[in-house]
């Protein structure tokens, strides 16, 4: 028999709006116009026309459950949407500009969108993808032109109703939907319930995870598109910190002089985003004063240790952390443990470049090709699975339930190795991974160092087949602008920390290496391209 426990209280996003409001008021919300002007609002301000969008959305006949699309920029337009959606009751679906045309018409017909809002600047970008699906309406985010014909304008439809009393929502409900950029085969849909997007904010806010607080100011680069921003909106209303939005303005001089000129205190993005940041820096470094900013969170991809060394060199401490859009997104999070304390510098350094431990509520393991739990030993590998109340228990609709296994835990396709203490290191995406001569090659330390020679720009290390070795690495390059280097000359830097078995056998020099929509390597297009038959390598074993 329970008996009488605690109140059972529900962990709604109605919550962290509610004491955004009350608590929080006064925090400023700082957008980056598509004009470059500043606009300065505050959560006040901001929770208040949630309320009265809600209301609006309401009025035009979304209901319970239904989904609303937004194909918007980080601003505060977009963090009204953020609450008004989730907080009436509906799912906020969270569109990713980048991705294709067909793949955007995929997506929000899989998700069944009602209504669509979307910023003026994207329209060209709707218009790609309307004719796929009868939005009921399309509401636009105009600064001042009107909207155009047979659509809403954004700012009217918010002065359309009183701002209402958040609705009681049912902590399980679906609050937020985002699709995995996903490198092969068709976006599957994640879908966040309240209570994981709340106990998410609560877990990223912990010292040891991202350590949010009322004292920081932070500016997402991380695009709102992309698994909530990493949680960070949610995670800044509930602890009261102040946000700076950069808009559409993502290159490296516009974000660093909001960082400078806003007294952000933490940022956090994908690595390319700082590698661009720290070559501005490098060329002009008094151009700024970064005095507050005292992280730089870097996580959706390995960062290079030359990055992380780059940024210490400007006083600004890079946090590495690891997460999948399937786990809301964060998983591990890097920060120096207590036994390296005054450990040499170099053994910091290279814990620093790892993954880190899986942060509270998050629960790891790692297994081998046979099913078999591997030890925390750091030297066998296998294919990390996680579990947690933020961690999703399956895709819309049912799909890709073959990542998931049967007792509940879900496969991420990352190959690692865990310590003692718990803390991961990549290797690889397990179809990344080389394995020559049934020994492993990390794809993911090969590119690193191939980063941090003065004449690469970019590097990507993928696995060609070889019948002798069954695999062997290919380096793709591209050179920094005028630099350029010989095959033997990149072997030799690489040679530093590789066995000679290692080094790639050959190099492809290209202008730029081809992204994903989320600013990741995309591997398919460079196997399309060098390997013969373009087909992935399949996941090789276990390290013995
Ligand atoms: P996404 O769902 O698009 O965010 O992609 C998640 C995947 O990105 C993970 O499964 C990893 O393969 C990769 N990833 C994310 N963070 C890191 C990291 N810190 N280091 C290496 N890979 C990462």
């Amino acid at each position: 028999m329970q008996g009488l426990t605690m109140d059972d209280y529900p962990l709604t996003l109605t919550t962290v709006a509610r004491r955004a409001e009350q608590f929080h008021g006064a925090r400023e919300i700082i957008s980056r116009r598509p004009d470059q002007s500043i606009h300065r609002t505050t959560y006040s301000d901001v929770l208040h026309r949630a309320r009265r969008l809600a209301g609006a959305l309401a009025d035009l006949g979304v209901g319970d459950g239904d989904y609303v699309a937004t194909l918007m920029w980080n601003q505060a337009e977009h963090l009204e949407c953020y609450f008004a959606i989730p907080g009436m009751g509906a799912v906020l679906h969270t569109l990713n500009p980048r991705l294709h045309p067909d793949e955007l018409g995929y997506i929000v017909n899989h998700a069944q969108d009602k209504v669509i809002v979307v910023d003026e600047t994207l329209l060209p970008i709707l218009a790609g993808f309307s004719a796929a699906r009868q939005f009921e309406h399309v509401i636009v985010v105009t600064h001042d032109e009107p909207a155009p014909e047979g659509m809403l304008r954004y700012e009217d439809v918010v002065a359309s109703s009183e701002p209402i009393r958040w609705p009681e929502v049912d902590e399980r409900q679906a609050a937020a939907s985002c699709y995995t950029s996903g490198t092969t085969g068709r976006p599957k849909g994640v879908v966040y319930s309240h209570r994981a997007a709340l106990l998410h904010a609560l877990g990223a806010s912990l010292p040891d995870a991202l350590g949010i607080s009322s004292r920081d100011t932070v500016l997402p680069v991380v695009p709102m598109f992309h698994a909530n921003a990493w949680g960070i909106p949610y995670a800044a209303a509930l602890s009261g910190a102040g946000i700076v939005f950069p808009g559409q303005h993502l290159d490296a001089v516009n974000v660093l002089d909001l960082l400078a000129d806003e007294r952000v205190t933490m940022t956090a993005g994908v690595p390319t985003v700082w590698m661009a940041m720290l070559a501005a820096l490098d060329a002009e470094s008094q151009r700024w004063d970064l005095g507050r900013l005292h992280t730089l969170i870097v996580g959706g991809a390995a960062v290079p240790p030359a990055v992380i060394k780059g940024f210490d060199a400007h006083g600004l401490r890079v946090l590495h952390a690891w997460g999948m859009t399937e786990t809301s997104p964060l998983g591990s999070v890097c920060h120096v443990p207590s036994h390296l304390e005054g450990a040499e510098e170099s053994a910091v350094d290279a814990y620093r470049a790892r993954q880190g431990a899986a942060v509270p509520l998050v629960e790891i393991r790692a297994k081998d090709d046979e099913g078999v739990e591997v030890p925390w030993d750091d030297t066998t590998m296998g294919e990390l699975e996680v579990r947690g109340p933020w961690v999703a228990s399956g895709y819309h609709g049912g799909e890709g339930a073959d990542k998931f296994t049967a007792d509940g835990w879900f496969q991420t396709g990352d190959v690692v190795t865990i310590n003692a203490y718990g803390c991961l290191k990549i290797w690889d995406r397990s179809k990344d991974l080389v394995k020559s001569g049934g020994e492993w090659i990390s794809s993911v330390d090969l590119e690193n160092l191939l980063m941090a020679h003065p004449a690469v720009a970019e590097a990507a290390v993928i696995a060609m087949p070889d019948e002798k070795w069954g695999e062997r690495p290919l380096g793709v390059i591209a050179f920094v602008d005028g630099r350029t280097a010989t095959d033997e000359e990149l072997r030799e830097h690489l040679s530093t920390d590789f066995a000679k078995w290692q080094l790639p056998t050959k190099f492809e020099i290209v202008e730029a290496i081809p992204r994903t929509a989320t600013g990741k390597w995309k591997k398919t297009d460079l196997r399309a391209q060098f390997v013969p038959g373009g087909v992935p390598t399949a996941p090789g074993g276990s390290a013995a």
